[in-house]
């Protein structure tokens, strides 16, 4: 019979599961356990809704069976069934196809990463097996079909015979090599272990023949073995049982089986609680950023549960923006089971769950950072950028929850810092707290306008992300301090004497800054004498509200409305430069055209803005040196 070839990039997945070398192979058993699960939670739900449904709780049921002479693996389930249109839609192509197209075009081609990220649901049965046969019957159907395929080059769909609505999923199970061992996955002991490990929380019975030892009739010591039908999970769901019964593995497996993410949880948050709205919530926080986190086709959401029944794998309600990077579910029994999408939004219980859920992780997290700083500064890696957003989205209205959870980069630490340990080591003299911008911390260490809050041995925030600084401008302070770029006009620090100097000086040569600025015309908006340089010539400073990094932020967004900093040309009059831009405004005046264009390039470069004539800038070098 003609095969169906499947879809270009199924067909490199299929290829990639097939070759890889993958570690857990296993997992196969624990994906199509819980695609079963999900087909009779479907039923399930249709019975609800559907009088002329009834749900036989005995009726539904998954069953594992192995088969040692045949080699074959069965999982069946007695869920909703797919029909001809479905197992072709279903199973010929890749549901994360989108992933798999970004992940191969950026990263290692040996596939083992991209199982190991997204996992693949049914796909993995390729791990374990060359031969892979699914017959369905769908819910209403008195047809069924066969699905068949032994790999890339593509399936076919026949009808067939089946006496009741579900699916069945026969896997030949490959030969063992010298390096790998496929006869345990035939064997049911192991088996056995494995739905217990990954599966033991699936709500429906998850059944086994098992052969079992039985004393002889009539005998002390002779032994007969027989075979007998187990339920082999424990069926209660992990969100009811009490937190003391479950380990870390439990956690971590519950997270791997709702494919919430393919990393390990960095942390899991177990909620029941009892009060004027009762739910059971089971949170995780990721270990790693997911691939599309920060793009728009990222979507937030809980898994949201009426009393156990799964009535939308997505509500987004239940997270604020912020937040979004924790996955997980929610089940209350508060909630009614026939409620539409734009009624649950407006629903007083599930906002109440809302709210508490919300506060629940903020404390979460404030007892990490406490508790276990590495752990936390892990996730800040990962997630710290959304609580950023967090503080300057909705015109700063969540910035009281959100500030302690902050950290940034300091060189007088050399680590992270929160906004709390700054200010508590801030000596009494230093009235602002400090920050610089820049692309990188290299960068900012080398930045001259650090040079006198430096000196004066006052900590500085370094602001690496294009966020930074519009999120501390949405804060504007924290406990009372505000804070202070280390590029703006004032800086707040005592003039000592060198600054009255410098006062003076400013008088004396008013009309060569004057001069210098009718040459830089509207590029900057004065030149002065600088107060915190110490070593370096010149250097970039801004008026007002907009920084320099500021402007270049706004630069790169859309309908940019072509907002500028007010930029100042600030000139070291303790630098020997300074002695020849004094002699060349008396005695040369191109030469202090060449000197003042050339000074402002560098201020530029220094910035890491863009020099606007690059030429003219080599060849205004080339003219000092010969
Ligand atoms: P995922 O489960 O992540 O959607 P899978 O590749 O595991 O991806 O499965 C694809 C789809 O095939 C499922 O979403 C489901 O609609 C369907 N499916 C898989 N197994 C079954 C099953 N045992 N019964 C009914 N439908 C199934």
């Amino acid at each position: 019979m003609e095969k169906t070839p499947f879809k270009a990039e199924s067909k490199r997945m299929l290829e990639m599961m097939i070759h890889s070398v993958y570690s857990h192979r296993e997992i196969f058993l624990r994906e199509l356990i819980s695609n079963a699960s999900d087909a009779i939670d479907k039923l399930y739900y249709k019975t609800l809704s559907d009088n002329t449904l009834a749900f036989e709780k005995d009726n539904y049921y998954i069953k594992v069976v192995a088969e040692k002479t045949t080699r074959t693996l069965t999982i069946l389930d007695t869920g909703i069934g797919m029909t001809k249109d479905e197992l072709e839609n279903n199973l010929g192509v890749i549901a994360q196809s989108g992933s798999l197209v970004f992940k191969t075009e950026n990263e290692a081609q040996d596939g083992h990463d991209i199982i190991g990220q997204f996992g693949v649901g049914f796909y993995s049965a390729f791990m374990v097996a060359d031969l892979v046969t699914v017959t369905s019957r769908a819910l209403g159907s008195e047809t069924a079909f066969k699905w068949e395929s032994s790999g890339v080059d593509g399936y076919t769909i026949v009808p067939a015979e089946k006496d009741v609505v579900g699916t069945e999923v026969i896997l030949k199970i490959k030969a063992s090599t010298e390096d790998e061992n496929y006869d345990d996955y035939l064997d049911e002991y192991r088996l056995r272990s494995l739905i217990k490990k990954y599966s033991d929380f699936i709500r429906y019975p998850i059944k086994m023949e098992l052969t079992q030892q039985r004393p002889k009739e009539g005998s002390e010591d002779e032994f007969e073995e027989y075979r007998e039908e187990q339920t082999i999970n424990s069926m209660v769901p992990i969100w009811r049982k009490n937190k003391n019964e479950l380990t870390d593995e439990d956690y971590e497996n519950f997270y791997m089986e709702k494919h919430y993410g393919f990393d390990k949880p960095l942390k899991h948050i177990h909620i029941s609680v009892d009060g004027a709205v009762r739910y059971n919530a089971i949170l995780y926080i990721p270990e790693k950023t997911p691939f599309d986190y920060y793009t728009k086709e990222y979507e937030k959401g809980l898994e949201l549960y009426s009393n156990g029944v799964l009535i939308m794998s997505k509500s987004p309600d239940l997270l604020p923006d912020y937040y979004s990077f924790v996955k997980g579910m929610v089940d209350s029994e508060d909630l009614s089971l026939n409620i539409s999408r734009e009624i649950l939004q407006q629903d007083k219980q599930l906002k109440l769950i809302a709210k508490n859920i919300k506060s629940k992780i903020t404390s979460q997290l404030q007892s990490l950072l406490k508790d276990d700083r590495e752990k936390y500064e892990a996730f800040y890696k990962a997630f710290g950028t959304q609580l950023k957003y967090g503080v300057y989205s909705d015109y700063g209205s969540n910035k009281d929850v959100l500030q302690d959870l902050l950290m940034f980069y300091t060189a007088k630490e050399k680590k992270m810092v929160t906004l709390e340990e700054y200010v508590s080591r801030m000596p009494e003299d230093q009235k602002y707290i400090y920050y610089a911008s820049g692309e990188t911390y290299e960068r900012i260490d080398k930045l001259p306008q650090t040079e006198l809050v430096s000196e004066k041995g006052y900590e500085i925030l370094y602001f690496i992300e294009d966020v930074d600084e519009f999120a501390i401008k949405m804060l504007m302070t924290y406990k009372d301090r505000e804070f202070k770029s280390v590029s703006s006009g004032d800086l707040g620090i005592a003039a000592d004497e060198s600054q009255e100097q410098t006062a003076e000086a400013a008088n004396e040569n008013q009309s060569l800054f004057d001069t210098m600025k009718d040459i830089l015309a509207e590029r900057v908006k004065d030149v002065r004498i600088s107060k915190r340089l110490k070593n370096h010539p010149v250097c970039l400073t801004a008026d007002g509200e907009i920084t320099i990094e500021m402007e270049k932020v706004l630069k790169t967004m859309p309908n940019n409305p072509n907002i500028k900093a007010e930029k100042v040309l600030e000139i070291n009059i303790n630098h020997e430069v300074f002695q020849s831009l004094k002699a060349a405004f008396e005695h040369d005046k191109e030469k202090l055209r060449l000197y003042t264009n050339l000074l402002y390039n560098q201020a530029l470069l220094i910035e890491g803005l863009p020099i606007h004539d690059p030429v003219e800038f080599t060849n205004d070098i080339c003219k000092i040196m010969v």
